[in-house]
């Protein structure tokens, strides 16, 4: 890559820029933290709920969404004319965090307000929007993404699913399999990227009033069992011209940007739920005794509560500076092309953020299970 453009797509490696403009957690406004009290729908709500929702109870997983929505959680991105609170991305992460300790509601939830949702917000039209989000901002319709395809997984664009004109040039027929698709089997309406003649392009699908979209059975995951994972299937699925989202032949702006916000919410996810690791091994070693002494009081516990602190501190630096700075230039830009710079602008941190925060959730899980000793088998630490 060349120095100029390297400079523009990743700031952070040559320009440390100006201290003051980092963003910490601290730096929420009083009012902007409240939200984060509403996220106590987690403790309240989700975890009650768990073992319906590791066994798949759609029933009592669509009615999550629908409480989560009820108290706004959807709508953060969403502008207020299209039924959203219009609270930005740094509100949006801080959300993401909190729902960390949702396990695998979490997973659906963030795919659902991520990729389910952002691709209306950036790409849709005027009347896209207004006939989708006002329904996924409440709960009552979820969303969903699919891109990857059994011969396309990192190799996101060569997908082999189609989409022809119809012969009156009303809709487009598509036809293919999309792969490990979030929600597939809770969705009720999915962004799909198809091949035309003139190349990718991003489609709406719904479900139910498309004949010809099923949902294959649910992926049996090593951990987040409870987040549907699915193929999805379309079979001579007829979608209207009118469900075309961005440009045609141009799916991939849609699908690669989108993928960047995501991937910076997904390092939000995995920072909650490494802090609720942390929370749940500090706990458990102030309570369980042996040797007559508190696990907490041994050093080499101590250390390991330290470590893990160490490293969730560095990864929430990273991630809260990064949607620091994707706020600080997205705000106030309308149109899709200056969105999409600003993304592509951030892709690097974006993805350096999920990188991290993924492997610091790692670490720290596989911590507070060895702090945990044989009763991680019945911790509550949810993945
Ligand atoms: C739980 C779960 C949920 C998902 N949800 C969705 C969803 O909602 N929508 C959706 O569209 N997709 C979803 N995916 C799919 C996900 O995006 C893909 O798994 C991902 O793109 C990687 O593709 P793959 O699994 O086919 O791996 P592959 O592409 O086959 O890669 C396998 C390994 O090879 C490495 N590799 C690949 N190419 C290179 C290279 N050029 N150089 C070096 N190493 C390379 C990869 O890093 C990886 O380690 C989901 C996956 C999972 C597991």
């Amino acid at each position: 890559m060349k120095q100029a453009e390297r400079q523009f797509r990743s700031g952070f490696l040559p320009d440390h820029g100006s201290m003051a403009n980092l963003f910490t957690p601290e730096d929420f406004a009083d009012d902007e933290a409240l939200i984060a009290k509403t996220t106590s729908f987690v403790e309240k709500k989700v975890l009650p709920r768990m073992e319906a929702i590791e066994s798949h109870d759609y029933a009592v997983i669509r009615q999550l969404f629908h409480e989560a929505g009820e108290i706004g959680l959807s709508a953060i991105e969403i502008a207020e004319a299209f039924g959203g609170l219009s609270l930005g991305k740094k509100i949006a992460c801080l959300v993401a965090e909190k729902m960390g300790p949702a396990g695998s509601f979490g997973v659906s939830f963030n795919i659902h307000t991520g990729v389910g949702i952002l691709p209306y917000v950036y790409f849709g039209t005027d009347e896209q929007k207004q006939k989708y989000l006002p329904k996924l901002a409440s709960g009552e319709w979820i969303g969903a993404y699919a891109l990857t395809e059994p011969g396309a997984g990192s190799d996101a664009l060569n997908a082999k699913t189609t989409a022809v004109l119809n012969d009156t040039g009303t809709g487009w027929v598509l036809n293919g399999e999309k792969q490990w698709i979030t929600n597939a089997r809770i969705a009720d309406v999915f962004v799909v990227f198809a091949k035309t003649e003139k190349g990718m392009t991003a489609f709406i699908v719904e479900k139910k009033a498309f004949p010809g979209v099923s949902a294959g059975a649910e992926e049996k995951k090593m951990g987040i069992k409870g987040s549907s994972t699915a193929t999805l299937i379309l079979e001579d699925v007829v979608v209207p011209r009118e469900n075309i989202l961005g440009e045609i032949g141009k799916g991939h702006h849609v699908a690669l940007n989108i993928l960047n916000m995501a991937r910076l919410k997904l390092a939000f996810l995995n920072l909650g739920t490494a802090k609720q690791a942390l929370q749940l091994a500090v706990n458990y070693a102030k309570e369980r005794r042996q040797f007559q002494t508190a696990l907490i009081d041994f050093t080499m516990i101590q250390e390991k509560a330290a470590d893990m602190a160490v490293a969730i501190y560095g990864a929430e630096s990273a991630a809260y500076r990064t949607v620091g700075v994707v706020e600080q230039d997205v705000h106030g830009l309308c149109s899709a092309g200056e969105l999409v710079k600003v993304l592509s602008n951030y892709a690097l941190e974006c993805a350096a953020s999920k990188v991290r925060c993924s492997e610091v959730l790692d670490h720290v899980v596989d911590e507070a299970v060895q702090i945990h000793g044989a009763a991680a088998a019945s911790c509550k630490i949810i993945l």
